[in-house]
């Protein structure tokens, strides 16, 4: 096999109650990543954007994530890498991590899956921590393995792959402004009150319950983010009103996809996960704010091969 082309797709994280460490798949919104082998050693990219991103390979996390990866394997052969862009970056939903992920799954096919998939997260993590200023596996986990992720250690890469109820649906509104991971990185206090981790344990523990049982009252119970969302939604127009909007609609849950300004809803039931999403766009549309918005299921299988 020369080439081969994916699909990597979008991915929320933190869902409120597992900051930095749960990852949810998307099916909407992707990269389509191809990738040629070349007679000539190294690695080349290109870039189809609107939004400059750069085709130097110590730059663009495709390349950064790649040449982690070759570095572990003596070949004598390269590759050119050609990403059509399908989420903008700095959006909240794993723009860099789409790159970084499905760049080193479609080598690693091209390399007859030389690579495990914990392999393809550790090098996709090195592209995570060029845009970003650290390391974190919570988007490129659930890309890779496919449906919700937790990722328990990044040290010694320890993830465990979560059940993905089957009527789950997200709600995704990204009012048009950019936020850099590294910026919103910046607005998240070090320190939290004892009291509030222990809410947060509580939070996250039964959310993970309620992914085994299908209790979705459970479920809208526990996806509150009481340490990060405070600073961070200050980052993001229209938040509160958003909000409030999509709980009175009928949501499971809202808060800030990874660190904005996408904003998710939980639902599981097709009906009112329109219903969400038509009250918040009308709200965009009184107030004036440009935004992008769809409904996706969980995708449990992750980054797909179209040809
Ligand atoms: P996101 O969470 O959407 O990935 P980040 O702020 O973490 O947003 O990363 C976006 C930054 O990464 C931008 O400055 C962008 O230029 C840079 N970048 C480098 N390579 C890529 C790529 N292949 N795809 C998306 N962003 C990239």
């Amino acid at each position: 096999m020369d080439r081969i082309k994916v699909f990597s797709p979008g991915s929320i994280t933190n869902l409120s109650c597992g900051y930095d460490v749960l990852g949810v798949c998307l099916e909407n919104r992707g990269d389509e990543i191809e990738v040629h082998k070349s007679i000539s050693k190294g690695i080349e990219i290109e870039s189809i954007d609107n939004y400059n991103i750069s085709n130097n390979i110590d730059e663009n996390v495709a390349g950064i994530a790649a040449q982690a990866m070759l570095k572990n394997i003596d070949i004598d052969f390269g590759f050119k890498i050609i990403i059509n862009k399908g989420i903008k970056p700095g959006s909240g939903i794993g723009s860099s991590a789409a790159s970084s992920a499905g760049t080193v799954y479609a080598i690693n096919q091209l390399l007859n899956s030389h690579f495990d998939n914990l392999d393809l997260v550790r090098f996709s993590m090195e592209g995570e921590n060029f845009v970003s200023g650290s390391y974190h596996a919570d988007n490129v986990a659930p890309i890779i393995l496919g449906g919700i992720t937790l990722v328990r250690s990044i040290s010694d890469l320890d993830i465990i792959k979560l059940p993905s109820p089957k009527s789950l649906e997200v709600i995704i509104i990204r009012p048009n402004i950019e936020i850099k991971t590294s910026d919103s990185r910046r607005v998240v206090k070090k320190k939290v009150k004892i009291e509030k981790m222990v809410q947060q344990s509580a939070n996250l523990g039964a959310f993970i319950s309620s992914l085994y049982s299908e209790d979705f009252d459970l479920m809208s119970r526990s996806v509150v983010d009481e340490i990060v969302e405070p600073d961070r939604s200050m980052l993001i127009p229209e938040f509160e009103s958003i909000k409030k909007i999509s709980t009175e609609s009928g949501a499971l849950s809202c808060g800030i996809s990874g660190s904005g300004p996408s904003i998710f809803a939980l639902s599981n039931n097709s009906e009112t996960s329109k219903i969400i999403l038509n009250n918040v766009c009308s709200h965009l549309d009184k107030v004036k704010i440009d935004y992008d918005s769809f409904i996706s299921k969980v995708n449990p299988k992750g980054i797909k091969i179209l040809d």
